[in-house]
């Protein structure tokens, strides 16, 4: 297995975030009745003509120089022809000579480690729709058809399954902070077909497999680490590896053979003849250079530098764009940096991925929370423990919450000077102990305070007021 070296390279579909389709004026929404959001383009009935969507051009744009590539001023389209019941046309509309975007390189990072890989291009197409399977039945639901994907191709350039997945993370985190595609695996908005091939150090790169339509970066994983082993088993047997497509069975574990790979002159590939070219000049695309938000990079810089984060805090915090936003808004609400970070690092995203990806909680609401814990209203325990999971919406004030609940802490000074009071004439030994110099006893009489108010006194309040009781005795 050390004898081989692994090469990987992707083509990465993700599904634009616009408001119509590519080529009609058909809304771009997931789910819903199969074959609402169809008219005579997405049915390719004879005599409908496309008109090709400037906010896909634009979106794709975003996408290629959020990543950091080379954004190309003439881009043309072209049909790619087969026949598949879930695509009426009979033709993709796609580019294959002339794509928008050409050429650049993502950096990403790998425990610690700095890595490259060189994106080969992206271009803009259709998606199809989709076959339903019910029974000895299949149905038909064009709403997908039409909608604006972007494919990225890299480089045979990863050399791992964890470094597949490592890139994939940072193509996603980039993808999303661009605000061009919602990049949902789970609603296939961001789908990975895996070309992989193995060849001895020292050798020529070999031939490859494409594994097509995974939808987990640990189905991803999983199925490259199973493709590496069984290519290299082919070769120790003697055998050769021949060019073809698989599928992956997540459930089973296994890939096996789709078809043998077809060649680009299967698809007579010829130019679109019903749309134009698309002409780009560089103030045009410097126009959307300017509107790109910040990146993640840019954010895990500005954290560190602004926030006085670790480098730590920052890249767990920017992994995803919902609790980035979360905690950025809660500091712009007046959290402290440190403090609000542990807290959403720590509780908000544990409850986060209970939810399964659903914030439970503003950033208003960490604010204020965070303010009670400074202010000794509540214990930081209990914001984490006890208000935060309790809170429900929106509108919840989590100081209301809080004494709802009754854990709300007390911070009378004189009811906690007369608990003191009795507990210390309950425990006059402690007393002696503390003029004889033993300190410790202070928190062994904090403790007996804190249990005899059932947790609800200020532990801070508490302990301040035994030493000054018991300074004022000695
Ligand atoms: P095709 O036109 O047949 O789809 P491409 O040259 O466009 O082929 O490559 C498709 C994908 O396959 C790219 O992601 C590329 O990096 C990858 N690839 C090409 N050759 C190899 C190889 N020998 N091993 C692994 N991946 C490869
Ligand atoms: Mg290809
Ligand atoms: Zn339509």
């Amino acid at each position: 297995m050390n004898d081989y070296i692994v090469s990987i390279g992707l083509e990465v579909h993700c599904e634009l975030k616009t408001k119509t389709k590519l080529l009609c004026s058909c809304k771009n929404d997931f789910g819903g009745e199969p074959n609402t959001r169809i008219c005579p383009v997405c049915a390719a009935l004879p005599g409908a003509m496309p008109a090709l969507s400037r906010e896909a051009v634009d979106l794709a744009i975003k996408a290629g120089l959020a990543l950091g590539c080379e954004i190309q001023k003439y881009c043309k389209w072209d049909r790619k022809n087969f026949f598949y019941p879930d695509s009426p046309k009979a033709w993709q509309t796609t580019q294959a000579e002339l794509p928008l975007v050409k050429g650049g390189v993502v950096e990403y990072d790998l425990g610690g480690e700095k890595k490259t890989v060189r994106i080969n291009r992206i271009h803009l197409e259709e998606d199809a729709g989709k076959l339903i399977h019910e029974g000895n039945k299949t149905f038909i639901d064009l709403n997908r058809c039409g909608v604006p994907l972007i494919e990225i191709v890299t480089e045979p350039d990863l050399h791992s399954p964890e470094e597949t997945v490592a890139f994939l993370e940072e193509l996603k985190r980039e993808i999303s902070y661009s605000g061009v595609s919602d990049v949902k695996m789970q609603e296939g908005s961001l789908r990975v077909d895996v070309n992989l091939s193995v060849a001895k150090k020292g050798e020529n790169i070999g031939e490859r497999t494409e594994t097509k339509n995974l939808n987990s970066f640990s189905a991803v994983k999983r199925s490259c680490e199973y493709e590496a082993k069984r290519q290299i088993d082919v070769l120790e047997r003697g055998g050769k590896i021949s060019r073809e497509t698989r599928r992956w069975d997540d459930v089973k574990g296994v890939g096996s053979v789709m078809r043998g790979k077809e060649d680009l002159d299967d698809y007579r590939y010829f130019t679109e003849p019903d749309l134009q070219p698309v002409v780009l000049t560089d103030e045009y695309i410097e126009n959307l250079a300017l509107s790109l938000p910040e990146s993640a990079k840019k954010r895990v810089r500005r954290y560190i530098e602004e926030f006085n984060l670790p480098e730590y805090d920052a890249k767990v915090l920017t992994a995803d764009k919902q609790i980035s936003d979360l905690y950025d808004d809660a500091v712009k609400c007046g959290a402290d940096p440190k403090k609000a970070s542990n807290f959403v690092m720590g509780s908000v995203m544990r409850l986060y991925k209970e939810n399964g990806g659903k914030l439970c909680v503003n950033a208003s609401q960490i604010a204020r929370l965070l303010q009670a814990v400074n202010d000794g209203k509540i214990s930081l325990s209990t914001a984490k423990d006890v208000v935060l999971p309790a809170i429900g919406s929106e509108n919840d004030n989590p100081l209301e919450i809080a004494e709802k609940l009754g854990v709300l802490q007390i911070n009378d000074q004189k009811a906690a000077e007369e608990l003191v009071d009795k507990i210390l004439s309950e425990n006059k030994k402690a007393a002696e102990d503390y003029a004889a110099g033993n300190k410790k006893v202070i928190s062994f009489l904090t403790g007996a305070v804190m249990k005899a108010s059932k947790g609800k006194f200020n532990p801070e309040l508490v302990s301040k007021t035994i030493i000054k009781k018991l300074n004022q005795k000695e």
